[in-house]
Parts: structure tokens; C-alpha cells; sequence
């Protein structure tokens, strides 16, 4: 081996710099904390080429004094701790005093700064580690940093990059999490030229969370705020419906630093369970303030991974924060059915006077198909009739034109109105985009024969009406100005479940004959592992042989379940769930409730069916199904209106 020497400075830094400077998000992270720190209230981050080419940041931050700008520049050069103690409590995002080193190592960099009690600003040019340029000029309070060619003195990592767009999208991501946990900054992205987010700066964590996340996210969430042992855990959840196939809607942040921790990932999956369906995650934005001194942020260099000194603190405080938070504001959810009302009104000229409807209504050619006969398919078989269809768009037109053209209509079944899909075959022209049937209908209906609106009963004061049940599975029920739409088997199974939960099994069955089941080794051995457990849930089992077991009791409700198949499926969790108590236990209450629930395709009658949705509709803790599922769907009034045509 070669000797051992000390690293030639500029060696070193770059060693150094791959650190904290990965990508052009890294570099972000730290410009735009640094930002923060300043005081900043108005951040604007402008990048070109994924920030690759070109990096710029803006702030109105406390800037630089021009005879400290160089300092900043120096590896551990730091304003925000001076003594061993200040490490041991940090509040700042930064703290290493490494970023500018580091960052000014690898790319040409040009600073522009002045604090507001000076009169001159500085502007500094730094490349590749060598100092360029410090001279004073004249410029705006704050500090705007900018960073050209990135990693043009390191083609090694330059080659590590991935195309302009991913690396713009890490910078996005770095920006939203800052954003989101600093709503008092209004901060602006501008990526290529164009403008790709601003938040108002308001203070107020849902108008961020708006801008930020969309309206869509927005629409679902809960608000969470409580404190458990001295850690306040505050912020927006997902209801249960809203979560999402990944976890990346999953933002938390410490003492406003944005982290990654699974002890608090794990808390709040912890906090849904039996929410959400499998495979869903629910998405937040939670911070969590808890004193400087019981966390560690200084156990990596990018500073996202903390040490807390209390993990289960920690974790208990986050669980109990979003349950709190689910049971008091979680509803259930609203159907919004996919959006087919016209959004604007209809070109004019598709507008059929009273008189030309009137017209029309009495013209006495019986081989015409009435517009009826158009909206239900009500036809009469393919004919040459006088007058042109040219497709449902330009039906009223049509009507009243006499070009003689050849139509055919599809001649239904039977002579009930049929929803309007019949086929027109055109031969003049090609044929044009189908129009909704409402629009189709406030064409028809001028102004003075909409009477037929206004005689209609309202009866949305109605507390609570048995509609029906819908294939043997869905009850329908109105409430008020809401359809419910109930599924029996999942709200029935989640009542079970509870109840399973508050009381455990509390009836238990002796089967006429006992039975018999044959387990792999496995299950035989975890079986009889739990003879205990099993026995207190209702099932008396005993050893037989080597690889069997006799079941002699069951839950009183599942006495006629096939009772070989539910103690295969018991045994098969067992040996997954291994030790956990709870989780078996819970999966014995899933595999009970979901066996003794009334069943989809089950008959009951109406009064029992009306009463059982009674029920579910009053009782807002049966929400989901274990398995996540919903229980139930509302239909507002107003949604049904929009559909129709009748309101926005
Ligand atoms: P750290 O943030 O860990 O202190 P940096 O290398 O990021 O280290 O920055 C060094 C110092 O430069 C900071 O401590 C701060 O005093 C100063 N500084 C950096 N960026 C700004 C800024 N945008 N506005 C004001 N001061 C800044
Ligand atoms: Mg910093």
C-alpha cells in the first residue's frame, strides 16, 4: 500500500461537499433553510434545467455583513451555535455550518446580500472553492444566491444525475415540504421561466395545504391537534376514504423541520387501522413539537433522520393525536358522481323557441320520431324520413329542417323507456359527439315550461325512509336531503367486530359432533400454543395426534360455518401473527365478525333491513369495515340536482 498522507485541502472539501450536496434538491434544502433561518418572510426559488444549469434563490432574510460574507463561505463557518451547549438545543434548520462550503466546492457561485441596517450591500463570486470576486454595491435587503453549473468540476457525480425532469421534481418535493411546514413564508417556485407554485404566507396551514397538495387533498382532510406528555402533535390527516395507494403524501416535520421517521410513520398507520383498506395509506401533514432537548437532529448530514431519546413518547403521542382526531372528525363518505351536467349554458343557436317546439309538438306526421322517441330510443325501425338527424347535438335544428335523409332507429324490446343510447346512422355528414340528456332537455324546455320544475314535491324534511334494497346487498334509505346507500354485509361485520372487541365472545356453542381438522406442523403447533387464547374466544380445541385437532365448542355464531375451513384459516394466521397477542386477536375478531356478518345476497326483510340501516346511519363509529372498507355512501340532493341539470 501506498503511504499515508493528509488529503490536499481542495480534495477534502470535495470529499466533504458529496455529503450534503447529492443533487440540485440537496442544494435547495439547504439554500432555502438557510433562508428560513435569515428570517425570511417571501422566499423565491427560480431554477432552469432541473437546477442543474442554473439555481436562484431570493430572500428578504437578515443578510450578511459585507466583512462576514467570506466566512460564511468557510467549512464549519456557522452564526447559529457558538458553544458545545447551543448543539444540544438547536432550533435553527442549519447548524453545521457546512452548506456554503460545500455547495461553492462544486459550482460557480454568485451572492448578492445586505443586511437592512447597512447601507451598501456585498456581491461575492465564488468557483469551485476559489474566491472570484468580492466587492460592495448597491442592492435589495435580503440575499439572493445563485449557482451555476452545478458539479462542473465533478463529472463523476454529474454522471449520478438523472434527467432535468426528475431533478426538478426532488426540487419540487424539497420546496413543498418546506413550504408546508412554514405557512407564515410565502414561498415561489419558478421552474424553467414558469411558475409552478406560491403559497400565500398567511399563516394558515390549510391555505398552504391547498396550494401545495390541490383541492382535491384538501377536500378530504381533518384537522389534529393534542398533546400527550409534554408533545404536541398538530396538523391535517386524511380521512379514511381519501388515502392513497402510496406513502407519499406522509409530510412530518419537527420542531418545523421536515423529517423522516418511522417510529411516527408506524404511529400513524397504527392510529387507521381497521380504516383503511389494505394496500392504502393515509396521507398528513403533522408537525411535532417536542423540546429541543429530547431530539437528536444531528445524526446525518442532510439533517432529515433524528434520534429522539423517547421513541415511544413519541410514538404515543402521534397515535393518540390522529385517533382523537379520526373520532371527532371523520364522516362518512359522499358520493360525487363523475361530472356530466352541461357547464355552460348551450350555444344559442341550439335553443328552440316556444313556438318552434309548439310547432313540432302538434305537427301531425306520424312516421316522425318525437323527441321522446329520440331521448328513450323509442323508434321505429329504419325509414327515410324528412328530417335530418345530424347527431344529438344539432337535434333541435334537425327537427325543424326538411332535408330528407336516412336515419335508422334501433328498435328496442319492449316499449319502456330506455336510457338514451340508440344509434343514429347518418349518411350526410360525420356523425358529432353525442350531447347529455339534460342538455338535451333544457333545450327542449324554454324558460316558460320549465312549470313542470316547480310543481314537484319537496320532501327533504323527511327524517328517515326506507327506499329499498338493491342486489341483495345495498339498502337505500333517505335521510333528510341524502340517499344513503348502505352495504348490509361490511356495516354489519364492523358492528360484530366492535362488539367482539368490548365484550369478546360471550356465547359459545358445543357442535353436535366434533371436528376434526388436519394442520401442517406449523399451524399444529401454534394451535396448540393458543389452546387458552382460543378457548376464551369461544373455540375448545385439544390436540389429536400428531398433526390434527378436535374442535369441540365455536362463537354461537358461527355454528353453521364450515367449521374445518374457519380453524385452517385461524391456524394459518396464528403461525403469521406469531407472538403478537393483539394482532392475533384482532385477526380472530376479523375472521369471527366477517363469518357471523349477514351476507351480501342474503335475504332479510324490509323491516328488519329498515332497521338495521337505521342503526348504522345513527351510529358513527360504524364507518369502515374491519378490512377498511366504507360502510355507507351519501348522495346529497344537491349532487342528484347537478346531474340533472337542474342546479350547478
Ligand atoms: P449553517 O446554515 O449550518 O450555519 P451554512 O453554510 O448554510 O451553514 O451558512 C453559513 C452561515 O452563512 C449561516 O450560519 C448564516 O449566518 C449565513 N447565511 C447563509 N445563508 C444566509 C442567508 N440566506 N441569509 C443570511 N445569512 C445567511
Ligand atoms: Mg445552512
Amino acid at each position: 500500500m501506498a503511504d499515508i498522507k493528509l488529503l490536499p485541502k481542495d480534495i477534502a472539501e470535495l470529499i466533504a461537499a458529496g455529503e450534503v450536496v447529492e443533487r440540485p434538491a440537496s442544494v435547495i434544502k439547504e439554500l432555502v433553510e438557510n433562508a428560513v433561518d435569515a428570517g425570511a418572510d417571501k422566499i423565491t426559488v427560480e431554477i432552469q434545467r432541473g437546477g442543474i444549469a442554473f439555481i436562484r434563490v431570493t430572500d428578504n432574510g437578515c443578510g450578511i455583513k459585507h466583512d462576514q460574507v467570506k466566512t460564511a463561505f468557510l467549512r464549519h463557518a456557522t452564526s447559529k451555535i457558538q458553544s458545545e451547549n447551543d448543539l444540544y438545543s438547536i432550533a435553527t434548520l442549519g447548524f453545521r455550518g457546512e452548506a456554503l462550503a460545500s455547495i461553492s466546492a462544486v459550482a460557480r457561485v454568485e451572492m448578492l446580500t445586505k443586511p437592512a441596517e447597512c447601507e451598501m450591500g456585498s456581491r461575492y463570486v465564488i468557483e469551485g472553492g476559489v474566491e472570484q470576486t468580492l466587492e460592495e454595491i448597491g442592492c435589495p435587503n435580503g440575499t439572493t444566491i445563485i449557482i451555476r453549473d452545478l458539479f462542473y468540476n465533478t463529472p463523476a457525480r454529474m454522471k449520478f444525475l438523472k434527467k432535468d425532469v426528475y431533478e426538478a421534481t426532488a426540487v419540487a418535493s424539497v420546496i413543498d415540504a418546506i413550504a408546508l411546514s412554514h405557512p407564515e413564508i410565502s414561498i415561489r417556485f419558478i421552474k424553467d421561466s414558469k411558475p409552478a407554485l406560491t403559497t400565500s404566507g398567511d399563516g394558515k396551514l390549510t391555505s398552504t395545504i391547498y396550494s401545495v397538495l390541490g383541492r382535491e387533498f384538501s377536500s378530504g382532510l381533518i384537522s389534529a391537534d393534542s398533546t400527550t406528555a409534554g408533545i404536541r402533535v398538530s396538523g391535517m390527516i386524511s380521512k379514511p376514504v381519501y388515502c392513497r395507494p402510496t406513502r407519499n403524501a406522509q409530510y412530518f416535520f419537527l420542531n418545523n423541520r421536515f423529517i423522516r421517521s418511522g417510529v411516527i410513520a408506524k404511529a400513524i398507520e397504527q392510529a387507521y387501522k381497521n380504516t383503511v383498506m389494505v394496500g392504502k395509506f393515509p396521507a398528513c401533514v403533522l408537525n411535532i413539537d417536542i423540546p429541543f432537548s429530547k431530539v437528536d437532529v444531528n445524526v446525518h448530514p442532510a439533517k432529515t433522520e433524528v434520534r429522539f431519546s423517547d421513541e415511544k413518547a413519541v410514538f404515543e403521542a402521534v397515535y393518540y393525536a390522529v385517533k382523537n382526531a379520526l373520532a371527532a372528525g371523520d364522516t362518512r363518505p359522499q358520493l360525487n358522481l363523475q361530472n356530466t351536467a352541461p357547464k355552460k349554458e348551450p350555444e344559442p343557436f341550439t335553443r328552440m323557441s316556444v313556438e318552434e317546439y309548439k310547432k313540432l309538438r302538434n305537427a301531425p306526421k306520424a312516421e316522425t320520431p318525437t323527441a321522446a322517441d329520440k331521448v328513450y330510443g323509442i323508434g321505429l325501425g329504419t325509414k327515410t324520413v324528412t328530417q335530418p338527424a345530424q347527431g344529438l347535438r344539432d337535434f333541435p335544428k334537425a327537427l325543424v329542417s326538411d332535408k330528407p335523409v336516412e336515419v335508422s332507429f334501433s328498435k328496442p324490446e319492449s316499449p319502456k323507456p330506455q336510457p338514451p343510447v340508440q344509434t343514429f346512422v347518418k349518411t350526410e355528414e360525420p356523425q358529432r359527439e353525442e350531447k347529455p340528456y339534460q342538455q338535451i332537455l333544457s333545450v327542449i324546455l324554454s324558460d316558460d315550461e320549465k312549470y313542470e320544475t316547480a310543481s314537484f314535491i319537496d320532501d327533504s324534511e323527511i327524517e328517515f325512509k326506507y327506499i329499498g334494497e338493491v342486489f341483495r346487498t345495498y339498502i337505500i334509505v333517505q335521510k333528510k336531503d341524502s340517499i344513503w346507500f348502505v352495504d348490509k354485509h361490511a356495516a354489519h361485520e364492523r358492528m360484530l367486530y366492535d362488539k367482539l372487541k368490548r365484550e369478546g365472545v360471550t356465547e359459545v356453542q358445543a357442535l353436535l359432533s366434533p371436528v376434526s381438522v388436519t394442520l401442517s406442523r406449523e399451524e399444529h403447533r401454534a394451535v396448540l400454543d393458543n389452546l387458552e387464547l382460543l378457548k376464551k374466544n369461544g373455540f375448545e380445541v385439544e390436540e389429536f395426534g400428531t398433526a390434527a385437532v378436535i374442535v369441540r365448542t365455536v362463537p354461537a355464531s358461527l355454528v353453521k360455518t364450515d367449521v374445518m375451513f374457519l380453524m385452517c384459516d385461524i391456524a394459518a394466521n396464528l403461525v403469521k401473527f406469531g407472538n403478537a397477542e393483539t394482532d392475533i386477536l384482532d385477526d380472530l375478531y376479523h375472521n369471527i365478525a366477517c363469518r357471523s356478518a349477514i351476507k351480501g345476497g342474503n335475504q332479510q326483510s324490509d323491516s328488519e333491513l329498515e332497521e338495521f340501516a337505521r342503526k348504522v346511519l345513527s351510529d358513527n363509529s360504524v364507518m369502515y369495515c374491519p378490512h377498511g372498507r366504507p360502510v355507507a355512501f351519501e348522495l346529497k340532493k344537491s349532487e342528484l340536482e347537478r346531474q340533472f341539470g337542474r342546479a350547478k
